[in-house]
């Protein structure tokens, strides 16, 4: 075991645990002691103090989570309704193993995008013979507004698409072209290709979907815009990934999406699902997704959170979503500098309307002020006035910095957390089946691409929870755009048509 795994992080200071070796996050220990010694950043520092304290995830915290995430999939597969995580079964039970051919496309709706992805796969030896994609950004009104609106919108987007094909895309005559269609919202799958939306989730709020096939609304759409298409799996985008994680790489077991929301998805034994009613996978393997955004336990929160969750449009629910994921990250922090600002502590005396608007600070500006390694910090600052109309000085951009960081630790080290309680859940039942050779954890979404801080972070929980003998069979990768592929490979081996891949 390494000193990080046998020494609680409450033990060391933060400053210690974010110059060990491993972590590449830029040390900021000259930033801390210019703090100190400013008079606007002492009045600032107990809540900045309260702050680190309550965010705070020593070593028993991941345990505990860890712990919990596995205890709550396992209660989940008992049966529906009785955990936080829904434990949904994905009705893939067949995942790609390289010899897949044919044109297939992909539809991915997740929240801020929507991306239409088409392939002409060549089987093992050609692999990957074309692929092109498009993306299109979902109108804000659209997420407000019907179901038909917005499934119109996105059939529209998808004719255009197929409107270009050419080229190096090839389809028999005769064939309707299969998609892929990957929907980023919790689903009760009925089969491959049907499922009826839970609820929206990540800010989303279409009236007249929940309830509904989400396919049977999508084929409707696209009835209407006179498109002949078929969908022929319905999948998550972390199914989707891992999909498209295997067809690479067959030591991929799990897959995680930290982008606007976040979910994980694993592969699960048919015999360790006692609610699993009919079993006709041929592999006796399925994979399932856990939806834990849902998960709740143990969770080190603070008044922000809770303020945060109250004012939201799903209050109570999507606590671990709420606490991890690129949604929220900045508006948490934006609510700690009003505070901090409230108090006459930054930015002067005036709080600006910017700065009280909810969600004005996006994720991508903390990870930017992040970024800077400045002596004045003058990317922070100017970040601060653009975004949220306030001038700073050196000392409080430190400050702003600081709370960046300890959200940013908090999200990456939880999710690092919640990533050991899958592995630990599938290594119980079989034992040395993950920690004892290599396994591959598949990772996608533009907050784990693009958050430096945040993935080391994560790396960092998972090397303490688990150890370095153990860790280092665990191999934690980005995938990226894993899912628009993985999604066009499930069409493909849930194509209608016969075909022995
Ligand atoms: P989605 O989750 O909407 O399908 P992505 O996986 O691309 O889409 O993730 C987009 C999210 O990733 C954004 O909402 C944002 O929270 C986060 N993100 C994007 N760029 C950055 C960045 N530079 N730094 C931190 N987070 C980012
Ligand atoms: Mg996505």
């Amino acid at each position: 075991m390494s000193i990080a795994a046998v020494t609680p992080p409450a033990f060391r200071s933060i400053y210690e645990r974010r110059s060990a070796a491993k972590v590449v996050v830029p040390v900021s220990r000259h930033r801390v002691i210019m703090a100190v010694q400013s008079s606007s950043v002492v009045s600032a520092a107990p809540i900045l103090t309260k702050l680190k304290k309550d965010c705070a995830t020593p070593l028993p915290v991941l345990r505990h989570v860890a712990d919990a995430m596995a205890a709550d999939m396992r209660a989940g597969l008992v049966a529906d309704g009785v955990s936080d995580l829904k434990m949904i079964l994905s009705y893939v039970d067949t995942l790609p193993t390289g010899n897949e051919k044919g044109l297939f496309y992909a539809l991915d709706l997740g929240g801020t995008n929507f991306r239409v992805l088409r392939v002409q796969l060549g089987g093992k030896e050609e692999r990957v013979i074309a692929t092109e994609f498009d993306q299109v950004s979902i109108p804000p009104e659209l997420m407000f507004g019907t179901s038909e609106e917005l499934f119109d919108f996105i059939a529209s987007g998808l004719a255009k698409f197929a409107q270009t094909e050419g080229g190096d895309f090839y389809l028999p005559q005769e064939r309707t072209r299969e998609i892929g269609f990957t929907f980023s919202f919790p689903v009760k799958q009925t089969s491959v290709d049907s499922g009826i939306l839970i609820k929206w989730t990540k800010g989303f709020a279409v009236s007249g979907t929940a309830g509904k096939d989400v396919v049977a609304c999508l084929n409707e759409a696209m009835e209407r815009q006179g498109l002949n298409m078929r969908v022929s799996a319905l999948v998550n985008d972390t199914v989707a990934t891992l999909a498209g994680a295997r067809y690479w790489d067959d030591d991929v077991m799990v897959s995680v999406i930290l982008g606007t929301g976040t979910n994980a998805c694993y592969v699960e034994s048919i015999g360790a699902i006692p609610k699993l009613q009919s079993n006709d996978s041929k592999s006796g393997r399925t994979i399932v997704n856990t939806e834990w955004g849902a998960f709740s336990n143990g969770l080190p929160l603070t008044e922000f959170d809770r303020e945060m969750d109250a004012e939201s449009i799903n209050p109570g629910e999507q606590i671990f979503e709420k606490t991890i994921s690129g949604m929220y990250l900045g508006e948490i922090v934006r609510r700690v500098l009003i505070k901090m600002a409230q108090g006459g502590e930054l930015f002067g005396n005036s709080i600006s309307e910017k700065l009280m608007t909810p969600f004005a600070l996006r994720t991508p500006d903390i990870c930017a002020m992040q970024q800077d390694t400045s002596k004045d910090l003058g990317h922070v600052g100017s970040i601060l006035y653009d975004v949220l109309g306030v001038s700073s000085n050196t000392a409080e951009r430190q400050i702003v910095v600081e709370v960046c960081d300890t959200i940013a630790e908090r999200g990456g080290r939880l999710a690092g957390a919640g990533i050991v309680g899958i592995l630990e859940k599938m290594e119980e039942d079989s034992k040395g089946l993950i920690f004892g050779k290599r396994t591959v954890v598949a990772m996608d979404g533009g907050l784990y691409e693009h958050y430096p801080q945040y993935r080391s972070y994560l790396q960092e929980a998972v090397d303490e929870l688990l150890g370095s003998e153990i860790s280092k069979n665990i191999v934690i990768e980005h995938t990226k755009d894993g899912s628009g592929i993985g999604a066009a490979l499930l069409a493909a081996t849930n194509s209608k048509y016969p075909h022995d891949f």
